[in-house]
């Protein structure tokens, strides 16, 4: 089971038992915004939160299921956007990501 389907079943759990989004955001302590960024926006909550998500709802989470911090790698955007969160010039590889994905991306607009 990926992470992606582990919340799309606690979201089926939760909706299963009637239980409101904004109750179970006020459980885990998070925003309402949050909580719905992850059962309906396909953010990855963390390891606490999920944990404490899935004990709400007395489901056990999977082993391995949490993603691992991931390290952004130049050359991509995220790469980019490490460079900015640190204050760092914006190296050539990751100059060229967020380029090419601007391109891309205006490139969508014009075909819609
Ligand atoms: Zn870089």
């Amino acid at each position: 089971m990926t992470l992606a389907e582990f919340v799309d079943r606690l979201r089926l759990i939760r909706l299963e038992r009637r239980m409101k989004s904004t109750f179970l955001a006020g459980v885990l302590g998070v925003r309402i915004q949050t909580f719905s960024s992850w059962e309906c926006h396909g953010k990855s909550p963390n390891e606490v939160n999920l944990t404490a998500w899935a004990e709400a709802l007395g489901v056990p989470v999977p082993d391995g299921i949490v993603a691992r911090p991931r390290v952004a790698h130049c050359g991509t955007l995220s790469g980019k956007r490490r460079h900015q969160r640190l204050g760092e010039p914006v190296c050539a590889p990751c100059k060229k990501a967020s380029n090419d994905y601007q391109a891309a991306w205006r490139a969508s607009r014009r075909s819609s």
